[in-house]
């Protein structure tokens, strides 16, 4: 099976090598590692730079923003200048502050990586809860960006607008445990066109159970949309790969 895992924070080589042996032989695995501070920065470069089946993204995660080390802006328009494979991501705002950062200087640190991106014209991840009216303001007010939504969760009324944006939405496998009538309807609702799928793994000691149903998940995932939008099962997983692909590059 083709999967392009839109979104995850896998940093350790160990993690790359139980993903390749968990793998079937017909499976062509791509994915897509976003950073979430400068120390994650590092980490993914080590993973990343000679894999052709991993992009990496560096950026500031909204929940970090405050630990910002200074001239951050230069620091990561200079790695993105290194590779242009390279692009951004974990970016956002998130009104839950469970890491107390200030929404102002989120928007602050989220407007400039999204100029960042447009200028140097690579894709950018977007990480959202709690501000869609915020975030649509913000996107309203850019030309054409090319990017995702991860773990979108938003109203219809909303994934129109990021989409008219030039936004791709992203569901990730954790809506298979109890998925919701809202999330059955988006699905139904957004074109095939616009959706991508992740597993929005994270690397952790305890995590490598998950890490081992991952590929699994991600086909279930792709069996769930298949199904819910009453299209064949081939088409649409040809479709999820090609949609990241195209982005990615
Ligand atoms: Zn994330």
């Amino acid at each position: 099976m083709k999967i392009f895992d839109a979104h995850s924070h896998i940093y350790q080589k160990n993690d790359i090598l139980t993903l390749k042996n968990i793998l079937k032989e017909n499976h062509d695995y791509r994915l897509v590692i976003s950073a979430t501070d400068e120390n994650s920065w590092l980490d993914i470069k080590n993973i990343a730079t000679d894999n052709k089946n991993i992009f990496p993204q560096f950026g500031i995660h909204p929940w970090f923003v405050e630990s910002r080390p200074p001239l951050w802006d230069i620091k990561l328009k200079n790695i993105l200048k290194e590779n242009e494979r390279f692009s951004i991501g974990e970016s956002g705002l998130d009104k839950t502050n469970k890491y107390k950062s200030s929404f102002d200087i989120q928007k602050k640190v989220f407007i400039k990586q999204l100029c960042m991106a447009k200028k140097m014209n690579r894709p950018i991840t977007i990480h959202a809860v709690k501000c869609w009216g915020e975030l649509v303001e913000i996107i309203k007010k850019q030309e054409k960006i090319r990017g995702i939504i991860h773990s979108f969760s938003g109203s219809l009324e909303i994934a129109n607008e990021l989409i008219k944006a030039g936004l791709l939405l992203s569901f990730s496998i954790s809506i298979l445990n109890n998925i919701s009538p809202k999330t059955v309807n988006l699905i139904k609702e957004i074109p095939i066109n616009n959706i991508v799928i992740e597993s929005d793994y994270i690397t952790s000691k305890k995590a490598t159970s998950i890490l081992d149903t991952l590929p699994n998940k991600m086909e279930l995932l792709i069996e769930q949309i298949a199904l819910i939008k009453n299209m064949e099962l081939s088409t649409v997983e040809r479709i999820l790969f090609n949609n990241c692909s195209e982005l990615m590059g």
